[in-house]
């Protein structure tokens, strides 16, 4: 049953300051202190802050997903005061918390989101990472102490006539190594706890990052790529090049062979642009039927070189709809395509290739255009907005 639990109570800054992703005030929260934060404690504190999370969404019996994860730190930590109200209120309410509802409520993320998602995910990886070493270091110092018990136990007893005080030393011993039995199985048990924990996250990263339909990584893992190759391409002098591609006329497709058939179109297009994709130059669903590409390290000239070979092959092929034999004829995309550096930044180069992409449509599509200097131009604000 989903209810509101009032013993459920928010931990302040608790899993902010672990995260490291907290104000200076949060980190200054008594259990954050680094002199009283041993290797123990750290741990110990770390497993209270991933059971919190785990408790907020097994409670509400939320899936485990990257979007969940981070709800349930923004609400947990309160870093977020519109995810705390939202909730809170239907909490109060005795509403149910369901991943729709949340979708709903909460909406998609914005760029802010994205990037504290791939913060948290990694700040998350690493904290498990963390426990596993301790738990798995705690589980070694364990069985070697139960050892050394086990021999001095066994020297003590035979030595019981030198009295009654050794025998004591015995029997205390042995309750110090059943105790250290208990701690060890339940390092294990940690220990087992912590790789399926990690499975779980390497998961629910995947389904974050993946675009269902096509397997290509989706819009939200792109943005996060193509900021990490900019700054690379920055610090190495080096070229990047972006393109926006759209397939032609494609409601023409589903309108004709259904949503299903235009499913298989679309799947097929991300396929073949994949061809190239590799090391240097990546292929991302931005959404619906448009999908970017990243060339690292490859002149604008070359790029689109590559990627009017792939419309090429695409074009010429003539494809048929397998679940009745129609033909869908020819499948074809349209694509802009920007220097990066020239527009001078992701955002910017990004728009340049869509406009470009426009053009590309206007002049006739199955075509690819070069964003020109304008395209990369700032929007002009319109002065009666
Ligand atoms: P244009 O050449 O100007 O791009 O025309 P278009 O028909 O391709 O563009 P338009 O924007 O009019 O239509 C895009 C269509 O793509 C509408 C939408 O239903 C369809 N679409 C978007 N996502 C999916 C999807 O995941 N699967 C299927 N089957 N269709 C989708
Ligand atoms: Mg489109
Ligand atoms: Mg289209």
């Amino acid at each position: 049953m989903t209810a509101y639990d009032p013993n459920f109570a928010r931990p302040h800054g608790r899993l902010l300051g672990w995260l490291g992703l907290g104000s200076r005030q949060a980190a200054k929260q008594p259990n954050s202190n680094d002199s009283a934060c041993e290797p123990e404690r750290r741990s110990s504190l770390q497993q209270r802050q991933v059971g919190d999370i785990g408790a907020f969404l097994g409670i509400h019996k939320l899936p485990v997903s990257a979007q969940t994860l981070l709800i349930g730190w923004n609400y947990l930590t309160g870093a977020d005061n519109q995810v705390v109200r939202t909730i809170d209120r239907q909490l109060q309410q005795r509403l149910p918390l369901t991943a729709e509802w949340l979708e709903e409520a909460l909406g998609g993320s914005n760029a802010d989101d994205i990037t504290q998602l791939a913060e948290l995910m990694k700040r998350l990886e690493s904290s498990i990472d963390e426990f596993a070493k301790t738990s798995h270091d705690a589980h070694s110092a364990t069985s070697q102490y139960h050892s050394a018990l086990e021999q001095h136990v066994g020297e003590l007893e035979q030595v019981t006539k030198a009295g009654e005080v050794i025998s004591e030393l015995a029997t205390i011993a042995k309750v110090m190594m059943r105790r250290t039995r208990d701690i060890e199985k339940q390092m294990l048990r940690s220990e087992a706890q912590t790789r399926a924990l990690r499975r779980r996250l390497d998961e629910a990263r995947r389904s974050a990052e993946e675009d269902h339909l096509t397997g290509l990584p989706n819009r939200r893992a792109f943005e996060v790529l193509f900021e990490e190759s900019y700054r690379a391409a920055r610090a190495s002098a080096e070229v990047i090049c972006v393109a926006f591609c759209d397939i032609d006329h494609f409601k023409k497709i589903n309108d004709t062979h259904g949503h299903e058939a235009g499913d298989r179109v679309l799947k097929l297009v991300a396929d073949s642009l994949a061809l190239i994709s590799n090391d240097s130059c990546h292929v991302a669903r931005h959404g619906g039927e448009e999908f970017v590409m990243l060339f690292c390290g490859q002149k604008l000239e070359e790029a689109l070189a590559k990627l009017d070979a792939l419309r090429e092959a695409l074009a010429e092929r003539r494809l048929v709809n397998r679940a009745n034999d129609q033909p869908f004829g020819q499948v074809t995309f349209s694509a802009g395509i920007a220097d990066v550096f020239a527009c001078g930044d992701p955002r910017t180069a990004l728009r340049a290739a869509d406009t470009a992409l426009y053009r590309a449509k206007l002049n006739g599509r199955n075509r690819i255009e070069l964003a020109t200097k304008e395209d990369c131009a700032p929007p002009q604000l319109d002065a009666a907005a």
